[in-house]
């Protein structure tokens, strides 16, 4: 084949993938890194702009780790993301940045695992977004952000520069009352655990309203 038509065959690809991208809410900050030179960045925004998601900026700072998993509850949606992530993209991270496909895929079963457990109305609009997701994976290749086995079985997830003790935050959550029942991995375990958590959380609720 000739270098032209190998050329115009890649940028084919490359606009196919920026298609899929977009609509899955990826920013093109991110997406320009996995073009060829030869697609300049105000191709990349035009797609973007017939393709992208309204609600994700092209402009914008990316997210910090440590910010993204602020909280106990924050550091148990990243673990439940990231379980799923390595578990798509395999225990030996591929170098090289994400595969945003892996990484959308990832999202998408999360996503799944959150509405099954009900925690997207126990913590509606709290759930992560692509780019947060990207930056989570992006960083446990890097090794700042590190996936970690309690004593108890349990896969949670520390950051470098962590504000909050890094300890287990399903055990922390635990043992202060608002999670209960025993769990394993990514799968069935958080599902319980979670709608444990939504079952306490409204009869608390329910409590303070009858007083
Ligand atoms: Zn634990």
């Amino acid at each position: 084949m000739a270098a032209a038509g190998t050329d115009e065959a890649e940028l084919l690809a490359a606009a196919d993938a920026l298609r899929r991208w977009f609509a899955a809410g990826l920013k093109p900050t991110i997406a320009r890194a996995y073009m060829p030179e030869q697609l300049p960045y105000r191709k990349i925004l035009r797609i973007y702009h017939l393709y992208g998601r309204k609600c994700v900026s092209a402009q914008g700072q990316m997210p910090v780790p440590a910010n993204i998993l602020e909280s106990r509850m924050d550091g148990i949606e990243g673990a439940v993301f990231l379980s799923v992530y390595r578990k798509l993209a395999g225990p030996e991270l591929p170098p090289g940045l994400p595969d945003p496909d892996t990484v959308i895929l990832a999202r998408r079963r999360y996503l799944e695992i959150r509405l099954a457990a009900g925690l997207d109305r126990f913590r509606e609009g709290k759930e992560l977004d692509l780019t947060e997701c990207w930056v989570l994976a992006n960083a446990l290749r890097c090794g700042t952000v590190q996936l970690r086995r309690c004593r108890r079985g349990h896969t949670y997830v520390t950051a470098d520069m962590q504000a909050r003790p890094l300890c287990c935050d399903f055990c922390s959550i635990k043992e202060s009352g608002r999670i209960n029942g025993p769990y394993i991995s990514a799968d069935s375990g958080y599902l319980r655990e979670i709608e444990e958590a939504e079952r306490k959380e409204a009869a608390e609720k329910a409590a303070d309203e009858a007083r």
